[in-house]
């Protein structure tokens, strides 16, 4: 017979998030700033009030325990509530992403099994043509109220009169913290997209942790900016970490590098986080108009690898970087690179080399490399191999699955490419489909755009294997220009000569427009290799010389 100990049973169920913020943090603000420019202001007491509201909503509507409600909205103050609101009665909160193709939206909201859907006005045109292929979602709800031309299709509930026919006087809907709370799917690069279906206990475990020193640094004196929808793996869970801290919550629907500026200065952001690609357009604005981000002390770069001329130019203004790695499947922090023991010893650039990589991972999560037959490699900072990790917040069987995801270990294949460095920090060398493969060696698709970006004048960059007689894959990198900037292919091999080896040199440099970006705002490398298949080197036969 197993013998428990005498401290109290306390499921780990998210809800106690809402409670802990209404008792501890009832004045603490939630802003949000509208799509159409409308800033607004809540208190976590009115998100608690009203979450109690549309919980009873959606039981006046017939949703039982272990249902999905789905959203498809950016990020704003009624659908956090919205999220509480849902979870609240038992349900499951299932963010979907506008962005995704209609086919896709058809998939999703069909193999979740979806029964009601709040939406932004902005997406009433895309929810009125997917009605049709939703059979299963009964009742719509638009987050914008009903005036002038605005506020959802006919027919359809706006949110505030929704709810406001209830009195918030209800009770949680309680259960085991093994129970679901919300369902996030991946944006399916390859196949149909996979659902991940995260734990009230995975959760609120991946609170804990994230709101840590090294990891997103959240206190009660920090404001919050996530620039990460709260579609894209729950906005990395700072919808949930900021209750825990009673910081201030700033929801943005628009993310124009102009809007984003204002309310760091406005609202005094200190903490922010987002793609590569949102942090770039930040950097551009900044330079070409002079605005200044403010008191802007921290930032998330995470995603995709962060460029080491971005973690520059946030160091050069003062701004600490976080540079995290994780996936949907890790709900989603797997690692984040903050300063270590020593940091003040190091030299400048050991300290970006540092934070180049991806970081340490927290207590809770576990990680190894594996060659192709499964068998562990050395943590020594050169070998790489597919990346392996487990932990409590780590997916086990997507939504449906017959099957696990994991081995016998628990361990999940990652997809990724990586190195284990001595020090504990990981370095992503690239996902295992898009790592370009020349003569038996592997080139990281990552190292040679983020060399790329550095050089003076290229504004992004994409590297993608073309097929070789002789090397079975050479490197094509394409670039775009920054604004104003003529930079020509030879400067940016010169360029890319002093940072790279020798035979990692693209074959041949692109210039295009713009690149593609995936709905989570990456660089879609399966795009690129479609554009760019019948593309051929004008030399095929080059000789690639080795170091
Ligand atoms: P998807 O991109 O398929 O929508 P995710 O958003 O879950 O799915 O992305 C997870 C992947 O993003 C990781 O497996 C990894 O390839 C990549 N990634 C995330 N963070 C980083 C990072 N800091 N550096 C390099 N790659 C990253």
């Amino acid at each position: 017979m197993t013998t428990l100990g005498a401290m109290q049973h306390w499921p780990l169920r998210v809800m106690r998030l809402v409670d802990h913020a209404e008792r501890e943090h009832g004045d603490g603000e939630v802003v949000s700033a509208w799509a159409d420019g409308l800033v607004t202001r809540s208190t976590w007491r009115k998100i608690a009030k009203d979450a109690r509201r549309m919980a009873q909503a959606l039981e006046a509507l017939d949703i039982k325990k272990g249902e999905r409600i789905a959203t498809l909205a950016m990020n704003h103050g009624s659908h956090l509530t919205a999220w509480y609101g849902a979870i609240g009665m038992g349900g499951i909160l299932h963010t979907i992403n506008p962005r995704l193709f209609e086919d896709q939206l058809d998939y999703i909201a069909n193999h979740a099994g979806d029964r009601v859907l709040l939406y932004d006005q902005a997406f009433a045109g895309l929810v009125e043509r997917m009605k049709p292929r939703w059979p299963g979602i009964e009742h719509y709800i638009c987050f914008d109220p009903p005036t002038g031309s605005s506020g959802g299709a006919a027919g359809d509930w706006a949110f505030a009169d929704w709810i406001a026919a209830h009195d918030g006087n209800y009770t949680w809907v309680d259960g085991d913290e093994r129970e679901p709370c919300a369902l996030c799917y991946t944006s399916g690069t390859t196949g149909n997209p996979k659902g991940v279906l995260y734990e009230h206990r995975s959760t609120l475990l991946h609170t804990l942790v994230e709101i840590g020193p090294d990891i997103f640094n959240l206190s009660k004196r920090s404001v919050v900016l996530p620039i990460v929808p709260m579609f894209h793996a729950n906005a990395w869970g700072i919808p949930w970490a900021a209750p825990a801290t009673g910081c201030k919550l700033v929801l943005s629907a628009d993310y124009r590098p102009a809007t984003m500026c204002r309310l760091f200065r406005e609202e005094g952001v200190t903490h922010s986080a987002g793609v590569p690609t949102i942090w770039l357009t930040m950097i551009e604005h900044i330079e070409s108009t002079g605005e200044q981000p403010g008191d802007l002390k921290q930032v998330t770069i995470g995603g995709s690898a962060a460029p080491r001329a971005m973690i520059k130019w946030f160091r050069n203004h003062g701004i600490d970087v976080g540079h995290a790695w994780g996936m949907t499947e890790t709900s989603p922090i797997g690692t984040c690179g903050a300063r270590p023991l020593g940091w003040e010893a190091m030299t400048d650039d050991e300290q970006i080399d540092y934070i180049s990589r991806q970081g340490r991972v927290p207590f809770g999560v576990e990680l190894r490399i594996v060659d192709d037959e499964g068998v562990e490699l050395p943590r020594d900072g050169h070998t790489s191999g597919r990346l392996l990790v487990r932990g409590p917040w780590v997916i086990q069987r997507y939504f449906r699955a017959a099957e696990d995801s994991t081995d016998a270990d628990c361990w999940f294949d990652t997809g990724d490419v990586a190195t284990l460095h001595p020090d504990g920090t990981v370095q992503i060398t690239d996902r295992s489909k898009d790592v370009i493969k020349s003569g038996g060696e592997w080139i990281s698709s990552i190292d040679l755009e983020n060399a790329a970006v550095g050089c003076p004048g290229v504004a992004e960059a994409a590297a993608i294997g073309i097929a070789h007689p002789k090397w079975d894959e050479r490197p094509l990198l394409l670039c775009v220009r920054a604004p104003g900037s003529e930079v020509c292919a030879a400067t940016i091999r010169n360029y890319l000569a002093g940072q790279v080896a020798k035979w990692w040199l693209p074959n041949a440099i692109e210039f295009v427009d713009e690149l593609p970006h995936t709905a989570t705002g990456k660089l879609s490398k399966k795009t690129l290799r479609d554009q760019f298949r019948d593309y051929r080197f004008a030399d095929a036969t080059d000789m690639v010389g080795r170091d």
